[in-house]
């Protein structure tokens, strides 16, 4: 089916009004639109608004090889985190973390989601607040990727934590809840993207995994 047979102009439109789109259509309309956007999906990820760190981005990427990660349009909820906040991951992550989580649970092990999905634009806004409160960019890139290239953009991404404890904290490495997840996550698919002495530069992250499944490679939108 052609987008131009559907009546959709949605080449090259913004990605919130592509996701607006798909959630008023059926699922098999929704599946055909996405099949013929797929190719663009990627390049309207990355197609923020002019940013005047972009060569800063640019320069950072290049230098520590770091891969674009394209946002994820359709999105299932996680449920809500201890601030009340909502989360999403792509429907194949989505159900593979209820898989591990009751699992987990089983054996005594709570994980909390703390961060899951976030878009182009939410990372842009959190180094700009972190860059406005003092921090340096050399810093800041050392815990945050550049814009496009968070895993978090993929929807596949989350970062855990224990019920009632400081979130994002090395001292995760040291729990029983790490210790479960090095042991069980990846047969549920999930993998720490961030060990010690990481290839990217980035800092050991012992609470972001990150789903990886060829399933989950078709883009895909969120229900608004
Ligand atoms: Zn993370």
């Amino acid at each position: 089916m052609r987008l131009a047979q559907m009546r959709i102009p949605l080449r090259g439109a913004p990605l919130a009004r592509i996701r607006r789109t798909l959630a008023r259509l059926d699922q098999a309309r929704r599946l055909a639109v996405i099949a013929a956007l797929r190719g663009d999906l990627a390049s309207v990820a990355a197609d923020w608004p002019p940013d005047p760190l972009a060569q800063v981005w640019a320069a950072c990427i290049a230098s520590r090889n770091l891969p674009l990660h394209p946002e994820a349009v359709l999105l299932a909820s996680v449920g809500r985190d201890r601030y009340g906040r909502s989360h999403w991951l792509q429907p194949a992550a989505a159900g593979a973390l209820a898989r591990l989580r009751t699992v987990a649970m089983a054996d005594g092990i709570a994980l909390e989601v703390v961060s899951s999905f976030r878009s182009v634009h939410d990372q842009r806004r959190i180094l700009a607040r972190k860059l406005t409160a003092g921090q340096t960019l050399a810093d800041i890139l050392r815990v945050n990727a550049p814009p496009g290239c968070s895993e978090h953009h993929s929807g596949c991404a989350v970062d855990l934590a224990v019920p009632g404890q400081a979130p994002l904290t090395e001292d995760f490495a040291a729990t029983p809840a790490c210790a479960w997840l090095r042991r069980h996550a990846d047969r549920f698919g999930f993998h720490m993207s961030y060990p010690p002495d990481n290839p990217w530069g980035f800092m050991h992250e012992p609470w972001h995994w990150c789903f990886r499944d060829r399933s989950v490679r078709m883009p895909v939108a969120r229900p608004e």
